[in-house]
């Protein structure tokens, strides 16, 4: 029988994870998973590596993406996309489109760090990085490592954040258009993490939520780092009310989140039952000609 936990949502050495996908894999060994998603931020370029090292370790392996959307302020949207083609020209496309909308942004933030009196180059944070995707986590981790800050937190607090001292926005798709681009890659669009929607009321959620089923989300992650209990069963029931799938991931990012376990989400576990829903999904759409 099959182990029954899993985890769909995680980020290796391909985005801000410190992990590469063979050892995230190797810990999803460890940590008794029987399937992985990799979800890394605007990249499929960990995905092969992944696919292979599953396949080698015997757990059943999904690939995935995390898309940031254009909401408004201080709301955050992401949009996963699951089982997406990683031979798609539409997924190549828009992965090189959000790398150079982060190429655009990063040397801003950098000289306005500079002027703050921060010692960092670009140089310093593309090694950091190591791969396409350079992002703050990245910036973060050698504000940390140089002492200008105590954590990751405080990186983010005092510069990185919204809001913060260097934050700079960067050019990203509107929901709309991120859903659509992961269908036409061959995906299912999945809600990240509701609670960084920020949403002021149930109202306010639920004329959201409507509007991106109305627009082709398929589903919701219910289970997440940042749900507690009384959140999970508040995403679950909206979920069962669209009609939605149910999906639940760690977040995991290596030691640029030190506290989340690969597995684990607020100290729950992510039941099997969530990819097994997520893959019958996407056998019957596929069985379907666009
Ligand atoms: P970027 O993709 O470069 O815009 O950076 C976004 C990443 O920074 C995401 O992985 C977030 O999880 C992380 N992040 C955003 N805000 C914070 C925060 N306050 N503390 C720690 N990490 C954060
Ligand atoms: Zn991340
Ligand atoms: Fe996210
Ligand atoms: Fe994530």
């Amino acid at each position: 029988m099959k182990q029954q936990f899993i985890d769909l949502h995680c980020h290796s050495t391909a985005s801000d994870g410190t992990l590469s996908p063979t050892e995230v894999v190797a810990l999803a060994t460890r940590n008794g998973l029987s399937a992985l998603a990799l979800t890394d931020h605007d990249t499929i370029a960990g995905l092969g590596e992944a696919a292979d090292a599953a396949g080698n370790a015997g757990i059943d392996f999904l690939p995935g993406i995390e898309i940031s959307c254009d909401v408004p302020r201080p709301a955050t949207m992401h949009l996963l996309g699951y089982g997406v083609d990683p031979h798609s020209p539409i997924l190549h496309d828009l992965t090189r489109r959000l790398i150079e909308a982060r190429d655009d942004r990063n040397p801003r933030i950098i000289r306005k760090l500079n002027e703050l009196g921060v010692a960092i180059t670009m140089e310093e944070v593309e090694a950091e990085a190591g791969g396409d995707v350079v992002g703050r986590p990245h910036m973060a981790a050698i504000l940390h490592r140089k002492g200008y800050v105590s954590s990751i937190k405080q990186a983010f607090d005092k510069y990185l954040g919204q809001g913060a001292a260097a934050y700079f926005d960067k050019e990203r798709l509107t929901p709309t258009q991120a859903i659509e681009m992961v269908r036409r890659s061959g995906g299912l669009p999945v809600l990240a993490h509701p609670v960084q929607l920020r949403t002021e009321n149930d109202a306010q959620l639920d004329r959201i939520l409507k509007d991106l089923v109305d627009h082709g989300l398929v589903g919701v992650e219910v289970i997440h780092s940042d749900h507690d209990a009384a959140l999970v069963q508040k995403y679950s029931t909206l979920a069962d009310r669209y009609g939605l799938l149910k999906t639940g991931g760690s977040d995991f990012h290596g030691t640029n989140k030190k506290d989340i376990n690969l597995g684990t989400a607020h100290g729950r576990r992510i039941p099997r039952d969530f990819y097994d829903a997520l893959v019958e999904r996407l056998s019957r759409e596929r069985a379907v000609p666009a």
